[in-house]
């Protein structure tokens, strides 16, 4: 089987911010991934940020994903935004519905879902790009149940999508679940587990709550019980993280979605200790 190996980033806001990521780039870049990404700020706040993130890496000659996201945003604008990324040659998209901010006045746009903006990118761009959706292997948090959520899934993939990068989890089981179970359903592309490397608990407490991704009670209480003391945050987060890659590589994952935070090294370390190719 041929594995998808991918890092996503964030836009830097801050010229540091810009140089920092370069040298993270050059660093990753070394281990070959299959693309980067970058993400796409709530409702479109960072859409000049990506756009110039995405182009910077897709420059130096390194395979780059744009995301986008389609809550509170016309058609019309996405279109164009699709149209610059055609007419500079990128060729893979990660295709979000996206969330407001908080407190946002705008209205909620034109595409509800994320089904609806595969669908766009289908119908104005055809085949050129290759679209990945996003999973959620514990639920998206506005789900009704979880079999309505499964069936949204199943819908975005139907309306064009070639794969999908999972929300992060600590949790192999629900993955093996939720892949199993969209193949019952017909869904066969594959599905690559996001991974979430443990360097800050403080912040991934925090990402958890917000997204609905689960800590386990037990690595929860061991990191809290760390306090300060972040080289021990480090050891047992780089050796969680590592056992849950080594199962769902074991399991068969179709590849290995890395969510940056746009620093190199607790990645680089988990690519050195799965022993990844290149
Ligand atoms: P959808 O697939 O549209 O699902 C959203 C909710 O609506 C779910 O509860 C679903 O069950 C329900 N639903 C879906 N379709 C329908 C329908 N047709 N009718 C009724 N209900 C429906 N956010 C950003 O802002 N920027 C990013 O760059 C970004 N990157 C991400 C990358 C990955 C890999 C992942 C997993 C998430 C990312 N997110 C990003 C977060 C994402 O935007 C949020 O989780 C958002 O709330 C849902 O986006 P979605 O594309 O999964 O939405």
């Amino acid at each position: 089987m041929q594995r998808t190996y991918s890092f996503e980033f964030f836009p830097p806001k801050t010229p540091e911010g810009a140089d920092k990521l370069r040298a993270v780039r050059a660093q990753l870049a070394a281990l070959a991934p299959d693309f980067f990404s970058v993400t796409f700020g709530a409702g479109g706040s960072t859409r000049e940020g990506t756009f110039n993130t995405v182009m910077e890496i897709h420059r130096e000659g390194l395979p780059v994903a744009p995301h986008i996201s389609c809550i509170g945003s016309t058609r019309a604008s996405i279109v164009e935004l699709l149209q610059r990324y055609r007419s500079a040659g990128v060729r893979r998209i990660v295709a979000l519905r996206g969330d407001l901010p908080s407190g946002a006045g705008a209205g909620r746009g034109e595409l509800a879902y994320a089904n609806e903006l595969v669908e766009l990118i289908r119908a104005e761009t055809g085949d050129w790009f290759r679209i990945e959706v996003a999973a959620y292997p514990e639920y998206h948090p506005q789900a009704r149940s979880p079999a309505e959520d499964l069936r949204n899934f199943v819908r975005k993939v139907r309306a064009g999508a070639d794969s999908a990068i999972t929300q992060y989890f600590y949790n192999a089981d629900a993955y093996a679940r939720f892949c199993e179970e969209a193949r019952r359903l017909g869904c066969e592309v594959p599905i690559v587990p996001g991974i979430m490397p443990i360097t800050n608990f403080a912040q991934l407490a925090r990402f958890s709550d917000a997204c609905g991704a689960e800590i386990p009670r037990w690595v929860r209480l061991k990191l809290a019980s760390f306090g300060d003391d972040r080289e021990s945050i480090r050891a047992f987060g780089l050796d969680v993280v590592t056992r849950l890659c080594e199962r769902l590589l074991a399991d068969g994952a179709p590849g290995l979605h890395f969510y940056t935070m746009n620093q190199a090294e607790a990645t680089v370390e988990l690519w050195r200790r799965l022993g990844l190719p290149r």
